[in-house]
């Protein structure tokens, strides 16, 4: 009963996190009753993504171009100071902190064997070439391991471990100030301050 065109949209919606066919409905019908300006901003926006939004080459964070993402490309951070996180959304609540004067680096996941993430799957080359740039010009590099703390994130953490003991770089974590099995990216502020000034 309902026009095709609307019942695309709703079924395009519907396969969003979070919202079911009912909510998808919803908001199909509350986008009906919007401006066309406001609809071709929201469509033009959506398209541009692919376009526009690119991985960092050095970290694999958001930028909005080929180019280094504005972290990298920060003269103040210190570049041989970084933070390794699951995925680029655990930059935001450590970056809200104003405490992390550093790098980044994003994995992309974790490693979990059963869902068919092995560490071949993850940026984990990457970061290994990343710290052999350091120790080539005599920079000792020291990375924060602020992976969450679940199951995944302590396997992560130990293969990096093991993987990394023979380059002599310097690796901490982040104390577990943070609850077992929660979200860094639900972590509130003064936790995740805590946790980095703690680290260990
Ligand atoms: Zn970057």
């Amino acid at each position: 009963m309902l026009p095709a065109s609307l019942k695309t949209l709703i079924d395009l919606l519907s396969r969003l996190p979070g919202l079911g066919q009912r909510s998808a409905t919803r908001l199909a019908f509350y986008l009906i009753s919007q401006p066309t300006a406001d609809l071709n901003n929201l469509a033009q926006a959506i398209k541009d993504l692919p376009v526009k939004v690119k991985h960092c080459p050095r970290c694999f964070n958001l930028t909005s171009n080929n180019d280094l993402c504005l972290i990298c490309a920060d003269k103040k951070r210190q570049q041989n100071l970084i933070c390794v996180v699951e995925d680029i959304l655990d930059i935001i609540p450590i970056e809200r902190t104003k405490q992390f004067g550093g790098v980044y680096h994003v994995l992309g996941g974790l490693i979990s064997p059963v869902d068919g993430l092995t560490p071949d799957k993850l940026h984990i080359k990457e970061l290994i070439g990343r710290i052999k740039q350091f120790l080539a010009q005599n920079i000792q590099p020291e990375l924060i391991l602020a992976l969450n703390p679940t199951a995944e994130g302590d396997t992560t953490s130990l293969y990096l471990e093991k993987i990394l003991k023979p380059s002599n770089a310097k690796i901490t974590k982040l104390s577990r100030g943070l609850a077992t099995g929660s979200d860094l990216e639900y972590a509130d502020e003064t936790t995740l301050i805590n946790a980095l000034k703690y680290r260990h």
